[in-house]
């Protein structure tokens, strides 16, 4: 199934020079949604997992199903200020200035092993700092799983010497 068909282009969202590249087309289509994350599952189940790790917020629209599918416990990494709890966070650099993601500070467990999940990965830069995240809870990443990678970023880079898998390149 190609799943480009699926994927709506937006040139010059959110900002100018930008192609954003819209996951709700798949995510309206039963048979597009459905075939997107049994391949993501095909995936994960390659790897020993306890967690799994998404990103806010359409990380969590993939890996809440996912996790679910796999009998494994779901782990949300939070734009700042939402996570009621003691939490750690990591700063990283956007194009344009900072952002920060947070998590509990008792979500993982040391030596768990985690699957980081988002829905596009750019330049890296968010998945880099929710690894950062979880290897500072004792946690262990045994990969990355995205829907969407835009390879002319090489964010794939930033994740050296880590598995990293993507259903769809651009
Ligand atoms: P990055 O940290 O540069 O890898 O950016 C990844 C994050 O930004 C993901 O959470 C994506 O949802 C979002 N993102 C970045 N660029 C795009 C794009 N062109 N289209 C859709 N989402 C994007």
């Amino acid at each position: 199934m190609d799943l480009k068909q699926w994927i709506r282009d937006v040139p010059n969202f959110p900002v100018e020079g930008v192609i954003f590249r819209d996951i709700t087309p798949l995510l309206q289509d039963p048979k597009a949604f459905r075939y997107a994350l049994d391949e993501l599952e095909k995936y994960c189940r390659t790897k020993e997992i306890d967690v799994i790790v998404a990103i806010e917020a359409r990380g969590y629209i993939l890996a809440a199903p996912l996790a679910d599918r796999l009998g494994v416990g779901f782990v949300p990494a939070r734009k700042p200020g939402k996570l009621p709890w003691d939490r750690i966070r990591e700063e990283y650099q956007l194009e344009y200035g900072m952002a920060a993601l947070e998590m509990h500070a008792d979500a993982i467990k040391p030596g768990q092993k985690v699957l980081i999940v988002d829905d596009v990965i750019a330049t890296g830069g968010t998945l880099s700092a929710t690894k950062r995240l979880v290897e500072r809870l004792g946690g262990q990443v045994v990969g990355f799983a995205c829907l969407v990678e835009l390879t002319f970023l090489n964010g794939r880079r930033t994740l050296e010497g880590y598995d990293f898998f993507s259903l769809i390149q651009y």
